[in-house]
């Protein structure tokens, strides 16, 4: 067995952030994950990181909080916004000291800044479009610095609550070597990013299961606005890979089958750079209406030029010649919308922690503070992971060192509780494969929970999900192995799915109103008197239970929400 203060589940940004942030407070503090770091989900995060650092126009931090109430679609805790926006500028600086090539401008030298959705101003920065890869690899750098204990390779399946309920750590199975180990801590902090795996095709990395988000909610905690779903406007097709919105904000275009820049029709003043509920649906539009290409629409960078192409979005050109077999030097890439970022996640305050659950703190995709409320706006996500992973990390050594005396109630008997489960799962020899049930999933959330939604989509999906939960209950492990069983840890991973594809459909079914991502045609408008709320989704019995919260507002009245 092993005890530190802290240990952080997850080595993505917003978990090596934390795991720093906690380290400089001066307490003992590990990472358990499991991919090795540089393999999570941030490193594929291509366009960039907002912060108003105003180095070409005169942005101003009041303008980025704006902006993000704005995309939001007023959903959005307008405090927690105040503190993204303003702790932005800080946070950049930081990274760039620690090391992070961001992209400069060519003649002021300065860190450079593109256009992204939804934003007033020119407040993303970037390298290249490789931007989470360099921030991933610059924070990998500073916790091998600092020895940051990292258990990799290792996959967190439970918390472990004290005699009060309060978080004193994990258990871990060792993928390496197929044993269960506890992992015992005075504070955790869950930062296991996001569910874009409940669909396909979707942006998101395989690890992308939200397994923080379920073992949260198995222990009482509620889960945040977990019906909206953010639908990439760019990804390709039919492979789910994003083409990021750097490439209209370098002055891509999109296109329909007649040759029309269709955009103009939907938001006349932003185009393209609308936020991108706006574009997605601007696109689905077109598609259902006949317009489409081959159920794509096509995007533009061929007036860009070559020179541009190969500076700004070398990724964007390899992914396009190697998944949609074009090169957009050339000719224009289909697209179209796809799952790519899940708004709700775990219901933590400003500082990270969650409530039901003393010691238990979140950070990043797995969480819900809320900053993107009902939309979030491109690169205010590789933000969120920095700012609140270094808030969160704070925060849970602050609570570590409070809580000294205490020491961590986990014992060696919590694995071996844990290891008998796994043993009984996979001597289970007859019952459904998980990836049927996980394929099934997908598909439903797809066809009935996608960019437009109606009750009747909605209320049939949610049995649907109900009845692959009631399945997964006598699923069975191909692999008996105990060396990298892909297939257990998938099953697992399935699981989460399941209960977080619930907590979906039923927060969607409940909410009568269109805002932001969750557009339904049968109530099309935004309903500020009865739905200015967060949802909060509660596991009882198996079976969800909703329950709702205030919006925090300061000094943004709801307006109406035009590009
Ligand atoms: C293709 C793509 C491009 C994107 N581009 C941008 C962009 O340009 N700008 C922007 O702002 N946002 C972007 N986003 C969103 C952004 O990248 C993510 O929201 C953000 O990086 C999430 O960081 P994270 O640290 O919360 O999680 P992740 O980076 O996903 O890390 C999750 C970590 O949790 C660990 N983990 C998970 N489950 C377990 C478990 N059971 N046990 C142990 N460890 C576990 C994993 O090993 C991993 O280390 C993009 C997303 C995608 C998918």
């Amino acid at each position: 067995m092993h005890t530190h203060d802290v240990v952080v589940v997850g080595a993505g940004l917003a978990g090596m952030r934390a795991a720093i942030a906690a380290h400089e407070a001066g307490v003992d503090v590990a990472l358990v994950t499991k991919v090795h770091p540089v393999r999570s989900h941030s490193g594929a995060a291509q366009g960039g990181i907002n912060a108003a650092l105003g180095n070409a126009t005169d942005d101003s931090t009041e303008n980025h909080t704006f902006d993000t109430v704005k995309g939001s679609d007023y959903l959005g805790d307008q405090d927690a916004i105040e503190i993204l926006c303003s702790d932005a500028p800080g946070e950049i600086i930081q990274l760039e000291h620690w090391g992070a090539v961001f992209s400069r401008h060519e003649t002021t030298g300065k860190i450079a800044q593109r256009p992204f959705g939804g934003a007033g101003f020119p407040r993303t920065c970037y390298a290249a479009d490789l931007t989470g890869l360099v921030i991933l690899h610059t924070l990998y750098t500073v916790c091998v610095k600092y020895e940051i204990p990292t258990y990799e390779e290792y996959f967190v399946t439970d918390l472990i609550p004290d005699d009060e309920g309060g978080c004193t750590g994990v258990v871990a199975y060792d993928m390496v070597h197929g044993t269960m180990e506890t992992i015992g801590a005075k504070s955790v902090v869950l930062a296991t990013g996001g569910a874009g795996r409940v669909y396909r095709p979707s942006t998101n990395a395989h690890s992308s299961t939200g397994d923080g988000m379920s073992l949260a909610l198995r222990h009482g905690v509620p889960l945040k606005d977990m019906e909206f779903m953010q639908f990439h406007p760019t990804t390709l097709s039919p492979s789910g890979v994003l083409v990021t919105e750097g490439a209209r904000g370098e002055g891509g275009m999109l296109f329909n089958s007649e040759g029309e820049r269709f955009m103009s029709k939907y938001a006349p003043n932003k185009l393209e750079l609308a936020s991108r509920d706006v574009v997605s649906r601007a696109e689905a539009t077109e598609i259902l209406e006949g317009r489409g290409v081959n159920g794509c629409v096509l995007l533009d960078l061929t007036h860009l030029g070559k020179d541009k192409i190969m500076e700004r979005l070398p990724q964007i050109r390899e992914l396009s010649m190697a998944f949609a077999g074009v090169d957009p030097i050339d000719a224009p890439i289909p697209i179209k919308p796809g799952a790519h970022y899940h708004m709700g996640g775990v219901h933590v305050d400003s500082w990270g922690a969650a409530p039901h659950m003393p010691g238990l703190f979140a950070a990043g995709e797995c969480a819900c503070v809320s900053v993107h409320g009902a939309n979030r706006l491109g690169g205010n996500s590789l933000l969120e992971a920095v700012v609140f992973g270094a808030r969160t990390g704070r925060a849970a050594a602050g609570y570590a060192q409070e809580v000294n005396g205490k020491g961590s109630q986990a014992r060696p008997e919590h694995a071996v509780a844990a290891e008998a489960e796994i043993r009984a799962l996979l001597e289970r020899e007859k019952g459904p494969k998980q990836h049927e049930i996980r394929d099934e999933l997908a598909d439903v959330m797809q066809d009935q929970v996608g960019v437009f939604r109606n009750g009747d989509d909605l209320a049939a999906a949610r049995q649907k999900v109900g009845e692959l939960r009631d399945r997964f209950q006598n699923v069975v492990v191909d692999d008996k192995g105990s060396t990298f069983n892909q297939s257990l840890i998938h099953t697992l991973e399935t699981g989460y799915l399941l209960e977080l594809a619930d907590c979906m459909v039923t927060a969607a079914v409940n909410r009568t109103e269109s805002r932001g991502a969750h557009s339904r045609t049968d109530f099309p408008d935004r309903d500020d008197e009865n739905w200015m709320k967060h949802s909060l989704s509660y596991l009882e019995d198996g079976n969800i239970r909703l329950d709702y919260s205030e919006v925090t507002m300061t000094k943004y009245e709801p307006q109406v929400r035009t590009y």
